[in-house]
């Protein structure tokens, strides 16, 4: 052994005082969490936005490549504290990645529904990698989780989707890193919205950190629906919601009324982008500044370029957009674009070519 200091840095341990957590939680970690922010140049650019300064915060480099690893690390560890020994989810399929990876670690078994075809390719293998007993389900996320609820009420099995209300309490450390970072908070937050946990627990999260004197500002919730499946924005259910953004390919959001609620207290919104806006915006943070998120994400910085063409934001403010998942998870989306690769003999002149176009 060598003399490398084992150092706890999982969202647990670094906000242990904020989390209900005690010394007798047994805690489950990956080292999620203390994600970076990456100040974005070409955005404001693009747009002609000069006096204002845009994070990324890039949830992608989490340990299974989404955010939902800082909710599932408490949501983990408390069921291992209450004696559970398997655990269940419903997912449009970063929760089940998630979900299959802190289960494993933890020695519980872990069963995970999702629509059968609707996941992207990345988090399906990762789930089924991680050793969960993956059940496809022939519907959609709705379905699933209704049928989740009912085997949770059987009581033998702990639900670890977000209305368990540990994932909300984990999932607010990202508003407590974005704090710390920034010495304090921004004055706007864009985010993706599906089943709107995650909105539910930054609003949370800067809410409690303001309170405890760690920061002066609250930012304004400002939450984005895909336009095939933005219940919240139309107000009531979607029966059949589509887009290729596929974690938020949800019609009934578990937390509906707190998302409305950070909307609400905050003096934001939610609205919907279309997949051709977010196609776009998924695109151009790849291509021009270099962040490789996967569509749902992308949903996110779409909404912020609807919202900077209608000159919403003030100046000599500052914008955190988080980049809720990685790009590697989805790579049928990837490649579905028609701007195709070419492929040539193994000759000079042909490669010339193609490098000229
Ligand atoms: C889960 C997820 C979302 C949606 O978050 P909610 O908490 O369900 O609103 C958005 N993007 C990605 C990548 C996700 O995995």
């Amino acid at each position: 052994m060598g003399s490398y200091a084992v150092k706890k840095i999982g969202v647990i341990e670094r906000y242990q005082e904020f989390l209900p957590v005690t010394e007798k939680t047994p805690i489950i970690s990956l080292n999620e969490g203390n994600t970076p922010l990456i100040l974005a140049e070409a955005l404001p650019c693009e747009l002609g936005l000069k006096d204002v300064r845009i994070y990324y915060k890039f949830e992608g480099l989490n340990p299974t490549g989404s955010f939902k690893d800082r909710g599932m690390t408490m949501a983990i560890s408390k069921a291992l504290e209450e004696k559970a020994t398997a655990v269940i989810c419903a997912s449009t399929g970063n929760t089940s990645a998630s979900a299959a990876a802190f289960a494993a670690r933890s020695g519980l078994k872990c069963y995970v529904l999702i629509p059968e075809g609707k996941i992207a390719k990345g988090k399906l293998m990762q789930a089924y990698r991680y050793g969960a007993k993956v059940i496809m389900i022939r519907g959609n996320f709705d379905q699933a989780l209704k049928l989740v609820r009912e085997i949770g009420e059987e009581g033998s099995v702990t639900i670890v989707n977000s209305i368990n209300p540990f994932r909300i309490q984990g999932q607010k450390t990202a508003a407590f890193e974005i704090i710390d970072d920034l010495g304090d908070a921004p004055e706007y937050h864009v985010i993706p919205v599906g089943n709107a946990g995650n909105i539910t627990s930054y609003w949370l999260g800067y809410q409690e950190y303001k309170k405890a004197g760690k920061s002066k500002v609250l930012p304004k919730m400002l939450g984005f629906q895909a336009a095939g499946a933005a219940p919240i924005v139309h107000g009531h259910p979607v029966e059949k919601p589509e887009t290729i953004a596929t974690a938020i390919r949800i019609g009934n959001p578990a937390s509906w009324k707190s998302a409305e609620a950070a909307r609400d207290e905050s003096g934001g919104l939610i609205e919907a982008v279309t997949d051709e806006e977010i196609g776009r915006a998924y695109r151009f943070i790849a291509e021009r500044d270099g962040v490789f998120a996967e569509p749902a994400s992308a949903a996110a910085v779409a909404g912020f370029i609807k919202l900077a063409k209608r000159n919403y934001f003030k100046p000599k403010t500052k914008i955190v957009i988080t980049l809720t998942g990685s790009g590697l998870k989805d790579p049928d989306y990837a490649l579905s674009f028609d701007d195709p690769i070419e492929s040539v003999e193994p000759e000079l002149e042909a490669v010339k070519e193609i490098m000229e176009k």
